[in-house]
């Protein structure tokens, strides 16, 4: 099969001019990884320059267009990108191996944000007053200047959408850069909606993180970062970007907990939303369910339930209907991930591989792995202080809530917890002991308003609550008085 390139690839975008560079690096297909899907350009540091440059000039225009028309501008943008998301499910699952579903609820998503963003933004920008002063007191609201926005492979539409749009809404430009294991989706998207608003105000650099993503953070005309990928990296951007006082806006790794207590309703459905949380998009997600502790008088059961709700699993290319798992993004991740597996099954743990391949026959072709649950584990093991990032769960059983709640905090991680039982009170009361960005009850999921966002704490990430759609990160708000 001779596969296309997509028309963007290899491209990136600076002042609403299209460019390409001599340096580019193949983007792999994980379902088949002799497949090149297209090229990503390894931009260097002048061309960050030159998109900050733009994004500078756009700025002047873009913060001073009022707000009725940018929220204009962005509906006529979202449903630009509406009219093609069909076309864009293949790509998107032929770079990241997402299955179709997944795909295309991520791209639906995408369309979802804009269009909400565009209908919020008026009531949310009104200044609002402050009763009860000797003065007259308004909080009114400024755009922050340029904002680079730096995305990772696993969700990349989504996860570069949910910052970029809601800082371009605000009055904010943005040089956006994708991962660059998985950019050429976000890249063809893009391109569907820039056009919409002034050159600059969109600009697309790509490369690796240590060039463009450095060369980002160095600038000191960068005025707010919106970073999403790993703790490491999170940290290296804040040491990077210490050059001047940039506001951060970062969303970082996750090992969340789930509780599971002895009145727990471990029905079919509960079930499903447990293997849910655990193998969307085959456990790469930053808010997967990486640990289980679960009471001991409901272990045996939910070990059970757990493995036959795993041998449903339908492991294989995303682009066939019939598979409900893909696989691994891409070579280093599924090195990391089976080197983890490998581990854990030469200690004393007991590991249990379950799932079906859906075509054996081109199995060792891509970075598939059939989902995997591990007991006889202890809390102190590495696959439990670890972020997976993979289709591994580790199982451990408790007798004393309060020491199931003490496991489950001990981690620099603080992204999202949930608590499975049937007394939402009890829920309610383990949750505020829960050290977690987020906790839900009897699932492990995302809030389904996109404008609620509850971003992770300790090492799991540097905002604050927002109600807006992170309109609120990407201004300032200043006090007027008369
Ligand atoms: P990553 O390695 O941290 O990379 C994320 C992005 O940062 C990529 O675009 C990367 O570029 C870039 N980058 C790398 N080094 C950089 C540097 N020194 N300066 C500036 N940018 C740099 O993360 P990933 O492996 O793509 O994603 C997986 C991780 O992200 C997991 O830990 C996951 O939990 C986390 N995550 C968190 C959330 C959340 O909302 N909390 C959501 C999704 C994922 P290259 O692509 O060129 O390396
Ligand atoms: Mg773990």
């Amino acid at each position: 099969m001779i596969s296309v390139f997509p028309e963007t690839s290899g491209q990136f975008l600076i002042n609403g001019e299209w460019k390409k560079t001599q340096d580019v690096a193949n983007v792999i297909n994980p379902a088949k990884a002799t497949e090149v899907v297209g090229e990503v350009a390894l931009c260097s540091e002048t061309d960050v320059t030159k998109a900050i440059d733009a994004a500078e000039q756009a700025y002047k225009v873009w913060s001073r267009t009022s707000v009725e028309e940018r929220a204009e501008r962005m509906k006529e943008a979202s449903q630009k990108l509406s009219r093609v998301i069909e076309q864009h499910v293949s790509l998107f699952v032929r770079e990241n191996g997402k299955t179709i579903v997944e795909a295309k609820k991520d791209l639906l998503r995408c369309v979802e944000v804009m269009s909400k963003g565009a209908d919020n933004l008026m009531e949310w920008w009104k200044p609002e007053p402050v009763e009860g002063q000797a003065q007259k007191v308004q909080i009114r609201k400024r755009p922050r200047g340029v904002t680079a926005v730096i995305s990772p492979w696993n969700s990349p539409m989504i996860l570069t959408f949910k910052r970029a749009i809601p800082a371009i809404l605000a009055g904010n430009s943005v040089v956006i850069k994708p991962a660059t294991y998985c950019p050429l989706t976000v890249i063809s998207c893009l391109k569907e909606i820039e056009a919409s608003f002034p050159p600059g105000v969109i600009n697309v650099v790509t490369g690796s993180g240590s060039v463009v993503g450095e060369a980002l953070c160095n600038d000191t005309r960068v005025r707010t970062i919106a970073f999403t990928g790993s703790t490491e990296t999170g940290k290296q951007i804040m040491s990077q970007s210490a050059n001047s006082v940039k506001k951060l806006y970062m969303e970082l790794g996750g090992n969340d907990p789930a509780l599971i207590l002895d009145d727990a309703v471990l029905d079919e459905d509960a079930i499903k939303r447990i293997r849910m949380g655990i193998l969307r998009a085959s456990g790469q997600v930053c808010s997967a369910i990486k640990r289980i502790y679960v009471h001991k008088s409901r272990y045996d059961e939910l070990i059970d339930k757990l493995k036959k709700e795993f041998d449903r699993v339908v492991v294989g290319n995303g682009i066939q209907p019939d598979a409900t798992m893909g696989p691994i993004n891409n070579q280093t991740q599924y090195k990391f991930v089976t080197e983890l597996l490998e581990r854990t099954k030469q200690s004393a743990a007991k590991v249990e591989t379950a799932g079906r391949k859906l075509d054996a026959a081109s199995w060792d072709e891509g970075y598939f792995m059939l989902p995997s649950i591990v007991t006889n584990i202890s809390h102190d093991s590495e696959l439990v202080k670890t972020e997976q990032f993979g289709p591994i769960i580790p199982v451990l059983p408790f007798t004393d809530l309060d020491e199931a709640v003490e496991m489950a905090n001990d981690t620099e991680f603080g992204l999202r917890a949930s608590v499975w039982t049937a007394n939402e009170d009890t829920a309610i009361a383990i949750a505020d002991r829960l050290e977690a960005g987020a906790v839900f009850h009897n699932n492990h999921t995302v809030f389904k308003d996109l404008r609620l966002d509850f971003p992770g704490i300790k090492e799991s990430g540097l905002s604050r609550e927002t109600r807006w759609g992170s309109l609120e990160l990407f201004t300032d708000s200043y006090g007027f008085a008369d």
